[in-house]
């Protein structure tokens, strides 16, 4: 049985995502953002949050940890940074299993933005979670990690199937469309960037994307190797657009 994703802004440009395992009614929302909003949502639906999979320490996605847990008692699942800001129940890193009822959720390291940032990948529904790692047409600030790090980390999520849903934890696409736009770039990165700038105007979201839309127009993936990531990372780092 597959599984239900409700997505919801959160904050000025987070976004929150309620998951649902369909076979047993099982629920766990990705990050903590804003717990208020989170726990309406759920409320909204009818759902109880049983776990709670961070993705990362900063605040915009283990701030609410503590609220969700205290009014769901969640099982807090995460990686070991965690713990800077608040308890975890289980820790755990690239190459483990996190099952929510009959879903299984692989880890992938993708350290980089924070050293121990990770994504959660459910394969059976062709689902990856990646937090604050890749973004629609972006990737995110390497304020821990190395250009190095982070090339490795997005390089294992580029390996996944290109079909692969991919949820990022901001809203940020139009700005990363603006920055795309003013390197050298394609019909297909220009075409994409009109649709993007249309769906905002809409108000609609531009998230999920998937690998193989990312892998064909994110200037950061086609950077190709560590060095060029880097370079188009510092660039993005100075843009003001
Ligand atoms: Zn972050
Ligand atoms: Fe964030």
């Amino acid at each position: 049985m597959p599984i239900t994703v409700h997505q919801f802004p959160c904050l000025s440009d987070n976004y929150g995502f309620l998951v649902r395992d369909e076979a047993t009614g099982q629920v766990a929302t990705i990050d903590t953002p804003d717990a208020d909003a989170i726990l309406a949502e759920a409320a909204k639906l009818g759902w109880r949050i049983d776990m709670i999979l961070n993705t990362h320490w900063h605040p915009d996605h283990a701030g609410g940890n503590a609220a969700i847990k205290a009014a769901m008692g969640a099982t807090i699942v995460g990686p070991n940074e965690v713990t800077r800001i608040a308890p975890l129940d289980r820790p755990v890193g690239g190459g483990e299993t996190v099952m929510l009822g009959e879903t299984a959720f692989q880890v992938i390291d993708t350290g980089g933005h924070t050293l121990g940032h990770i994504a959660y990948h459910d394969a059976a529904d062709g689902v990856a979670f990646v937090g604050d790692t890749l973004f629609a047409l972006g990737c995110g600030r390497l304020f821990e990690g190395t250009a190095e790090q982070m090339w490795d980390s997005l390089s294992r999520l580029t390996a996944l199937p290109d079909e692969t849903r991919v949820y990022c934890a901001h809203e940020y696409t139009a700005s990363n469309a603006r920055f795309a736009l003013s390197l050298e770039h394609d019909d297909a990165l220009t075409a994409r960037a009109e649709a993007v700038f249309a769906a905002r105007e809409r108000g609609e979201p531009t998230v999920p994307t998937t690998i193989g839309v990312e892998k064909a127009t994110n200037p950061f993936l086609l950077a190709g190797d560590a060095e060029r990531f880097a370079a188009v990372r510092a660039a993005k780092d100075a843009f003001k657009g």
